[in-house]
C-alpha cells in the first residue's frame, strides 16, 4: 500500500523539503542476555510553502507504544510539570465564565492531572456551584471520583465528534504536537461545538528553543509529529473556525511554550456580508425613487457621475433610461462630458452653471464626492443645488 501523502497541517501543501532527521530507538527484549533495539529514523519536513516543521516517519499503530516506552500513549508534559497548570490557569481564569454549572473539557487527559488542581481552584474561589468535569485520555475509561474520563483518539475525527457535547470550555495542553493530523482534530471539535465555547490550547514554542532551555525539554523528539510557531498556530486554529482571543510566549520554566485562548463565534461574515449588500441596494433603491420622483413632476434633474453607481441604480428602475433619453434627466461628468451614454449626451459641468434645476451627486466614495464639490465651486455652481443622497441616512441599515 503506497503510505499517505504528507500534507501540511497548517496550509496544506504536499511538497516539503528535508531538514534533518532524528534518530529513536528502544530496547525491544532481552535475548541470551543481549538486549535488542530496535531504531528508527525520523526526518523533519519544511514545508515548501508556508515553513511549517513536521516530523516524518512510521507513526503506525505498532511503532506508538516504542515511542512512549513509560507512559503508554498518555501526554505527560502537564504530569512532571506542576507550574504549567497554574499558569494555565491564571491565563484562562478572566474568561472561565462564572454560572452555577461550568463544563470543562480536558482533551488531552493526562489521567485527569491538571483538573483536579483546576477544580480544586475553582472550588476555593466559589466560581460555579456545579463542575461536570470530562477527561478524554487516550488510555482506557476509568471512573474516579468527580472526573469523568473517557477513552479518546484525537487522530480518529469520529472519536473526537461523539465526544463533544455541551461544553463551556477546553483544554488541550500539550497535545496537538503529538497528533498527525491537529488540523483536522480542531475543525472536527469545533464543527461540533455550542457557541461561545472557550478553549485553551498549549504547545512548545520550538521557535523559542536554545541552550537556555538546556537538554531537559527535548522538544525535538519523534513523539512531537507537528513543531509549531505561534503564527502557524493561530493561522490553523482560526482556520478551523475558532476565533482567537488571546495568546502569548510563556518562558517561565523549562519549556518554552505558546498559549492560547480561543472562541467559537457565532458571528458569520456571510451574514454581515450579505446585510451590508442588501443595505447598499436600499440606498440606490432610494435614489431610484428621487430621481423617479422628480422627473414624474416634470422637475429637469442632473445626476453627476457616470459611473457603476447610474448602471445599478438603472438595474433597480430601467425606466430612468427613457428620462435620460427624453432630456429630463441630465448626465453630468467632467470625463465623459460629450459622449453619448443612454441615447443621450453626456453634460460638462461648466454648461449648467446657470441652470437652475438640482444636481445629485452618484458616486458615494469619500474622495470622488470631495472632488466633485470642489469642481462644482470651481464652476460657479452653488451646494444649495447639490444633492448628496446617501448622506441623508434615512436608509437604515436592515437588521
Ligand atoms: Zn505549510
Amino acid at each position: 500500500m503506497r503510505p499517505q501523502e504528507l500534507r501540511c497541517a497548517i496550509c496544506g501543501h504536499t511538497k516539503f523539503v528535508c531538514i534533518d532527521s532524528v534518530s529513536f530507538g528502544n530496547w525491544l527484549a532481552i535475548k541470551k542476555n543481549r538486549p535488542v533495539r530496535k531504531d528508527f529514523v525520523f526526518r523533519l519536513k519544511r514545508c515548501a510553502f508556508c515553513g511549517h516543521i513536521v516530523s516524518s516517519g512510521d507513526y503506525s499503530a505498532k511503532n506508538i507504544p516504542l515511542l512512549y516506552p513509560q507512559s503508554g500513549l498518555a501526554i505527560s508534559a502537564i504530569k512532571t510539570r506542576p507550574y504549567i497548570a497554574q499558569s494555565v490557569i491564571d491565563y484562562v481564569y478572566p474568561y472561565l465564565k462564572t454560572s452555577d454549572t461550568i463544563h470543562i473539557a480536558d482533551l488531552g487527559g493526562a489521567d485527569g492531572t491538571f483538573l483536579k488542581t483546576l477544580i480544586s481552584y475553582l472550588h476555593a474561589r466559589k466560581r460555579a456551584a456545579r463542575i461536570i468535569a470530562d477527561n478524554y485520555d487516550l488510555r482506557v475509561q476509568r471512573k474516579k471520583g468527580v472526573i469523568n474520563f473517557y477513552r479518546c483518539n484525537f487522530n480518529v475525527s469520529t472519536d473526537v465528534r461523539k465526544t463533544i457535547r455541551s461544553f463551556d470550555f477546553g483544554f488541550c495542553i500539550h497535545v496537538l504536537e503529538h497528533l498527525t493530523d491537529p488540523r483536522v482534530f480542531l475543525a472536527t471539535l469545533s464543527s461540533n461545538l455550542q457557541k461561545n465555547f472557550r478553549l485553551y490550547i498549549e504547545v512548545p514554542a520550538n521557535e523559542l528553543l536554545s541552550e537556555r532551555f538546556g537538554l531537559n525539554a527535548e522538544l525535538i523528539h519523534p513523539q512531537h509529529i507537528n513543531m509549531f510557531t505561534k503564527p502557524h498556530l493561530e493561522f490553523m486554529v482560526a482556520a478551523a473556525g475558532l476565533t482567537v482571543i488571546k495568546s502569548r510566549y510563556e518562558a517561565n520554566g523549562d519549556i518554552p511554550r505558546i498559549q492560547i485562548v480561543a472562541e467559537k463565534r457565532s458571528d458569520d461574515p456571510g451574514k454581515t456580508i450579505k446585510r451590508f449588500i442588501r443595505y447598499k441596494h436600499s440606498l440606490f433603491e432610494g435614489v431610484a425613487i428621487l430621481l423617479m420622483r422628480a422627473c414624474r413632476a416634470r422637475k429637469k434633474i442632473a445626476v453627476w457621475g457616470v459611473g457603476q453607481n447610474l448602471f445599478d441604480i438603472i438595474k433597480i428602475n430601467p425606466a430612468i433610461v427613457r428620462s435620460i433619453r427624453s432630456g429630463d434627466l441630465v448626465l453630468v461628468d467632467l470625463n465623459l462630458s460629450g459622449k453619448i451614454v443612454c441615447g443621450a449626451p453626456v453634460i460638462h459641468p461648466k454648461d449648467i452653471a446657470t441652470s437652475g434645476f438640482k444636481i445629485v451627486v452618484l458616486p458615494h466614495e469619500e474622495q470622488t464626492v470631495k472632488s466633485i464639490r470642489s469642481s462644482a465651486g470651481q464652476f460657479g455652481i452653488t451646494q444649495e443645488r447639490m444633492v448628496y443622497p446617501y448622506k441623508k441616512r434615512n436608509t437604515r441599515f436592515p437588521a
